[in-house]
């Protein structure tokens, strides 16, 4: 384990819980920083909140609700529809820039409590057409934030690569599989656990749950 302290970008989710047991695990110092810009559901700030208190884990919430006034979205919106982005065009889901703002702040924030480390759980695998959540604009990101504080931040995204079966599988090996099938929200309807299992991200998580235990079934 390394001595040094870590960031994670934390929203409650599958994902980013996923990150901060892989950052428990790597650094010996983790501070969490969830971000609310009056999403949907409050329900995933108070879902972030128990899962830091459960593990232990300082935990920053930064009010982030000069998106909500600049880019009304479906995340924001209750009376926008969630939907996948058809013919070319981004979901409904898509706040421009959430991502470069989120990591800036998180970057301002390690430096105020002098992290090295800042860890997020975006994927390019599962790429539903977000081009903040691309490894190069991570990278681009990294240069810049160092840049701009002089500081040498290294952003870490380990499911970068992985799809959703695979991150079920970094999250059994982490030993939190469990943990993180019951007690994170990644629904758009603010149902914890499994969800509601109509919209969009309970449909790719239980694709995702499914393969995985396929998978480990057939081990
Ligand atoms: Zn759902």
């Amino acid at each position: 384990m390394k001595k040094e302290k870590a960031v994670v970008v934390f929203s409650g989710g599958q994902d980013s819980t996923t990150c901060l047991f892989w950052a428990l695990d790597k650094f010996e110092e983790v501070v969490a920083v969830t971000f609310d810009y009056n999403q949907r559901h409050a329900a995933e700030i108070e879902c972030a909140k128990a899962i830091a208190e459960e593990l232990g884990v300082e935990h920053h919430i930064l009010d982030m609700g000069l998106l909500n006034q600049l880019a009304p979205n479906a995340l924001t919106r209750s009376e926008i529809v969630v939907k996948d982005g058809t013919g070319g065009s981004l979901p409904s889901t898509f706040v421009p820039g959430r991502n470069l703002l989120f990591m800036s702040f998180a970057g301002v924030l390690a430096s105020q409590l002098g992290a090295k480390h800042i860890i997020t759980g975006v994927c390019e695998t599962d790429f539903s057409g977000y081009p903040d959540c691309r490894d190069i604009f991570v990278k681009s990101l990294n240069v810049t934030l160092n840049l701009s504080m002089d500081e040498q931040f290294v952003i870490h995204t380990p499911l970068m690569w992985l799809n959703k079966a695979e991150t079920w599988e970094m999250a059994d090996k982490l030993g939190c599989f469990s943990f993180v099938r019951k007690k994170t929200l990644t629904c758009y309807n603010g149902v914890v656990s499994d969800g509601c299992g109509e919209c969009p991200a309970c449909k790719l998580r239980k694709q995702g749950l499914e393969d995985y235990l396929k998978v480990r079934a057939a081990i």
